[in-house]
Order: C-alpha cells, then structure tokens, then sequence
C-alpha cells in the first residue's frame, strides 16, 4: 500500500497531515527517510514516525449496548460519546453507523470501514431495524389497525416532503410496541407516534439487520466476527 495510507491507517493522521510528517522528514521506512507519500510499502516493512514504529491497526467492526445518557457523535458535548465506552487505539477513527438519540438505548455499530457503513445505512440494502417502543398511551383496536396501515404505507413526517418508508408495526404490549424500520430518518421513531398522536416514552434498538444484541450487557461492546461483518 502507499506510504500516506500506512500512515493513516497506523496513526489518527488524515491524509494531508501525513503528507507534511513526510515532508517534515519525520517518516522513515526501514531506516531511511521517505518524502514520496506514494511510495510503496508491504506489511514487512519498517516505518517509523517520529521515531516511533507504527503498526497497522486496520478496519475494526464494533457492537455496543448504549446505555442512555450517552450519544452518538465524534465531538466533545456534556454527555459521554459512545466511542468513549470502547477500548482500542485510535478510537477517534471510529464512527457511529446511523444515531441514536442521546436517550435511546439498545445496539450500535461502530466503524472506521466508511464503505461498510453506508452499506448498513442505505435504504436501498432494506436492512432492518428493530426498536421496542414504550408508548405513553396504550395503542389498540381500530387505532391500532389504522397505524399499522400508515406505518406500512409511509406517512409524511412534519418537515418531511417524502413519506417514510414502509415499516412494520406490531404490537407486544398494549404501551410496548415493536417498529421495524428500513431508514434512518432524524428521530424517526418518535416522530412516527407523534404522527399518529401518541408519545414514545422509552426507546430500545434491539437489532440491526442480522446482528441483535443478544446477552451484551448495558454499557458493554464487542467487536464483530468476520461472518457477522461480512453479513452486510
Ligand atoms: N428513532 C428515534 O426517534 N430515535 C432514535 O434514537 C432512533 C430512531
């Protein structure tokens, strides 16, 4: 592989930082100092930064039980981050596939694999998401009936030109509903009961595509197997 891409996949360097270490004459390749960002380099050879010998960390695939509290975003806010509940180098490269609100629970994915990701995310993949859905009003007979027709035929969320995608809605409960959907819209779970004039006040993820949450305990990750990455 290239050199400035060794380097970004060894380091939390972007590209152009890369380049100016190089430039810098900070980059050694088995003892010797390499400017060229495109020179090639194997998995054998020696590359040292600074000095300091770099070693390919690679793609990494994670699962994590969000607890609530925590959210979904690389920049510093009052919450913790998801990433801050994980333990691996350069964890500033991983990147939450989709969102979930600060207050919902449940499973996330986590990536530095940005084609993967959007693999995950893309409607056109019909990769589904199941929630649980704690409702503040039970949701039954005929107005039961009547969601689960909306949900399945798209309803134009306010603020929305398009309707959602067809999602399936059932009922565990009489407050506990199941919502399976096939996008990721802003909210989207929440807005759907607002549309319909109820209230979600409890929201759980519980599976992504093929991938549930199964034992992992609230607070906890574990990085996928190659079988459950390849799932996608
Ligand atoms: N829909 C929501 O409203 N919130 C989430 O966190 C996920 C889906």
């Amino acid at each position: 592989m290239r050199l400035d891409r060794f380097i970004c996949e060894s380091t939390e360097l972007t590209r152009s930082l890369a380049k100016k270490a190089m430039h810098r004459g900070e980059v050694c390749v088995d003892g010797e100092v390499i400017k060229n960002p495109a020179t090639q380099v194997s998995e054998g050879s020696r590359v040292t930064l600074q000095g300091e010998p770099l070693v390919l960390v690679g793609l990494r695939y994670v699962m994590l039980h969000k607890p609530a509290g925590v959210e979904c975003t690389a920049r510093r806010t009052l919450y913790p981050r998801a990433i801050d509940l994980i333990d691996l180098p350069m964890l500033e490269r991983l990147q939450t596939v989709g969102r979930l609100d600060v207050d919902t629970t449940g499973l996330v994915l986590l990536t530095d694999d940005g084609q993967w990701s959007h693999r995950v995310t893309s409607p056109k993949r019909r990769c589904g998401k199941v929630y649980r859905v704690t409702l503040d009003e039970p949701l039954e007979g005929s107005r039961l009936d009547d969601a689960v027709r909306a949900f399945a035929e798209g309803i134009v969320l306010e603020g929305e030109e398009k309707p959602t995608r067809p999602a399936e809605l059932s009922m565990r409960e009489p407050r506990v509903a199941e919502l399976v959907l096939y996008e990721g819209k802003y909210h989207q779970v929440k807005r759907m009961f607002a549309a319909i004039g109820n209230h979600v006040v409890a929201l759980h993820r519980e599976s992504v595509g093929p991938l549930a949450l199964g034992e992992l305990a609230e607070g906890e990750w574990r990085e996928l197997s190659a079988e459950e990455v390849a799932a996608f």
